[in-house]
């Protein structure tokens, strides 16, 4: 359906390239303003297979952009512990007690979400930073 000035709104896999303006190139893009590499799109070929190459590049970006935030965070709330740690001692032990409690239960949760999207025990262990084996031991299991 044409959009406004006469632009094909339909999502570019459904674009044969015959219809003017013609799209040259391909580029991820992120809402945080990083671009990726152009390349140019494979006409002939499936629209997968000639985008699989952008995406894998914006999965890179979106990753690395997610696990430096939690890094951000991390090294933001080990102050703030330290800060009230050197203040009220008890009260950073029960922060820091709550904080264990809710990354145990993040780090289940994620690595349900993991395996749901597919992932094998091998990349959860290499994302958590153990075997694949033990992975599956620690996450495999049903909540006792
Ligand atoms: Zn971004």
């Amino acid at each position: 359906m044409p959009g406004p000035a006469g632009l094909d709104a339909r999502p570019w896999p459904y674009f044969d390239g015959t219809m003017a303006p013609a799209a040259g190139l391909l580029q991820a893009a992120c809402t945080c303003g990083w671009r990726g590499s152009t390349g140019p799109i494979g006409w002939g070929q499936e629209p997968e297979s000639t985008e699989k190459p952008f995406r894998e590049e914006w999965t890179t970006h979106a990753r690395r952009a997610a696990t430096g935030l939690a890094d951000r965070l991390l090294r933001e709330l080990q102050s703030v512990l330290q800060g009230l740690a050197a203040t009220d001692p008890r009260a950073a032990l029960t922060a820091a007690a709550d904080m264990e409690r809710a990354s145990r239960l993040l780090l289940t949760e994620s690595a349900d979400a993991a395996r749901s999207s597919g992932d094998s025990w091998a990349q959860v262990g290499r994302a958590v930073g153990i075997s694949r084996q033990a992975a599956h031991e620690r996450f495999g299991k049903p909540p006792k």
